[in-house]
């Protein structure tokens, strides 16, 4: 395992981060990590460019996604790593995902285009041919029409759940997200679950039966946790002996997030690699 921080949650172009896998992994070297993980949205499309780009690099690169899920009307994160990217029923629902991220795309775009000049060619020219679209691709074309500042502004006014623009789309539970994940072998860990309002969305109850069925830890050290959200999260992690994780969530320049503000101790990321079995990780 090389030194070095670890960080776990990026995003690449194949889904709203602002660099290809490529230039996300240059930009972890530069940035002085010796782990970074993958992460984009119900994709796992940039695993192979990533890999190529690891190679003499001296970088260890954790192959994952962000499996979206629905936990009643809220939208929950699910952090998946190592498992098997071939897995029919993975390639089956992230593909069903990702079509009802892109026609629900669509249907906002077309609310919003009732009020603001903004077309469908607008947003695809923002995102990459058989990527994973979402928001921040609406939010890039609302950008270059000069509606909006930046991603963050049109997140807090056209692009907000109340702007009545706002559609939800298609995701699986929790629970099934957790049994996809450890079915083909890998390690699901809960995203950010302590965010703004967000602290008690998935109770004790649901954590149990999370746990039961193979999650493997939360991921506490996030710059979106609250303070209060993180203590309780940090007595869950004891109570149901779940490992605590540390990301930066980097989205490039579509977020002000930056790598390694917050990472991972080396133990659970040996932890991690013992548990996982569907895939290596890339290592330079
Ligand atoms: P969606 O999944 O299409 O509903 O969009 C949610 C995504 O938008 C998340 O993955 C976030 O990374 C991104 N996002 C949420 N809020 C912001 C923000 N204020 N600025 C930039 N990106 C954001
Ligand atoms: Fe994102
Ligand atoms: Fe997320
Ligand atoms: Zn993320």
């Amino acid at each position: 395992m090389p030194t070095g921080a670890i960080d776990l949650h990026t995003h690449s172009s194949v889904s709203d981060g602002t660099e290809t896998p490529a230039e996300l992994v240059h930009a972890a070297l530069a940035a002085g990590l010796g782990t970074v993980a993958l992460t984009d949205h119900d994709s796992t499309a940039g695993w192979d460019e990533a890999e190529a780009a690891t190679s003499g690099t001296g970088l260890l690169v954790v192959p994952g996604m962000e499996l979206s899920t629905n936990h009643g009307p809220a939208s929950v994160h699910m952090l998946a790593y190592l498992f098997d990217p071939t897995d029919d029923d993975i390639i089956r629902e992230t593909a069903r995902i990702r079509d009802g991220r892109l026609h629900r795309a669509e249907r906002i775009v077309d609310r919003i285009a009732e009020d603001y000049p903004l077309t469908w060619h607008d947003v695809l020219e923002q995102s990459v041919d058989g990527g994973t679209i979402g928001r921040p691709h609406i939010a890039d074309a609302l950008v270059a029409r000069g509606h909006v500042a930046d991603r963050s502004a049109a997140f807090a006014s056209i692009l907000h759940w109340r702007s009545g623009y706002y559609e939800k789309y298609y995701a699986p539970s929790p629970l099934a997200g957790v049994e996809l994940i450890v079915g083909a072998g890998g390690a699901p860990v809960l995203a950010h679950p302590g965010t703004r309002g967000r602290e008690w969305v998935i109770d004790e109850k649901n954590i149990a039966r999370l746990k039961d069925a193979g999650l493997f830890g939360l991921e506490i050290h996030h710059r979106d946790n609250t303070a209060s959200g993180k203590a309780r999260l940090f007595e869950l992690a004891e109570k149901f002996d779940l490992a605590v994780t540390g990301s930066s969530d980097y989205h490039g320049t579509g977020k002000p997030n930056r790598l390694a503000e917050n990472t991972t101790a080396p133990e659970v990321l040996e932890l991690l690699l013992a548990t996982a079995t569907g895939h290596a990780p890339f290592s330079g």
